[in-house]
């Protein structure tokens, strides 16, 4: 009898353990393990790049990992990503979340969940100076390239159907092939561009040129379902844009005195 009362007590206390772990959510699990893995870009100037002084990934979107991992009260923790990997690895947990220039889409959110806007941009072409490619509209039966799982590959596809898009891995594979003749133009989000054309030794002979020829809220990537930290990092974002941190990281930047200047004309959507 005392064993059969002591074998069902192991069981009980062993399905009350089950449940402990599996109502775990992952705020609670970021919290425990004592840091925030953040996916972020190594390759994208000015969001995520490599610090050559340092051997460090530093950027604007490694400031935003860095404001939030401080609000959780943990330390950050950077795994790089590419636009073709960040969404799959949010989704398999290999990463908390992703501030890696993602424009947030509803067709990006059956396996992933977004925050709030954090940063707005457009789409542009980066061109030779000298070349014949003045606008989009000069893209046709030319090739152009852009990055694997971007939102660019398919919106130059939409503003100029005869185009053909050559997708890299990256963008500074992209402008290497620009470089060498091999496509006549780069695209992607202005900023990035502004990039790539300051981080050349002769920034003079690039232009980035034309329309927007689409608008690209960034949103952070996050995993589906998980309410309490997605509160946690919409809350995190709205105490730095009300406490003026955004500003200062976003001047530090893009401001007027940065190499990468992009006005900042809009507002975050603030919760009373
Ligand atoms: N913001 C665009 C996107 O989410 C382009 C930049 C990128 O490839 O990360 O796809």
């Amino acid at each position: 009898m005392l064993k059969r009362l002591i074998c069902m007590m192991v069981v009980v206390s062993f399905v009350i353990g089950l449940a402990a772990v599996a109502s775990a959510d992952r705020l609670e699990e970021i919290k425990e393990r004592g840091t925030l893995i953040c996916g972020v870009k190594d390759a994208v100037v000015p969001f995520g790049f490599v610090d050559e002084k340092t051997n460090q990934i530093v950027g604007f979107d490694v400031d935003m990992c860095d404001y939030i991992a401080k609000d959780i009260g943990v330390k950050p923790e950077l795994k790089p990503v590419t636009s073709a990997t960040r969404i799959p690895m949010v989704s398999q947990g290999s990463i908390d979340l992703a501030i890696a220039t993602m424009t947030h889409k509803f067709e990006r959110d059956d396996v992933i969940d977004f925050s709030i806007t954090y940063f707005m941009d457009g789409q542009k072409i980066l061109v030779a100076k000298d070349g014949d490619v003045k606008s989009v509209a000069d893209l046709a039966g030319k090739k152009v390239g852009t990055a694997k799982g971007s939102t660019s590959e398919k919106n130059i596809k939409d503003a100029q159907p005869d185009c053909t898009v050559i997708s890299f891995e990256g963008y500074p594979q992209a402008f290497l092939a620009l470089k060498q003749g091999k496509v006549a133009a780069v695209t992607t989000d202005s900023t990035i561009l502004l990039g790539l054309k300051n981080s050349d030794e002769n920034p003079d002979n690039w232009v980035i040129a034309g329309d927007f020829i689409s608008a690209e809220p960034y949103g952070i990537g996050l995993p589906e379902n998980e309410s309490n930290f997605r509160d946690e990092v919409n809350l995190a974002l709205n105490k730095m844009w009300k406490s003026g941190d955004y500003e200062k990281i976003y001047n530090k930047w893009f401001g007027k005195d940065s190499k990468y200047y992009l006005p900042l004309d809009w507002k975050m959507e603030l919760w009373p």
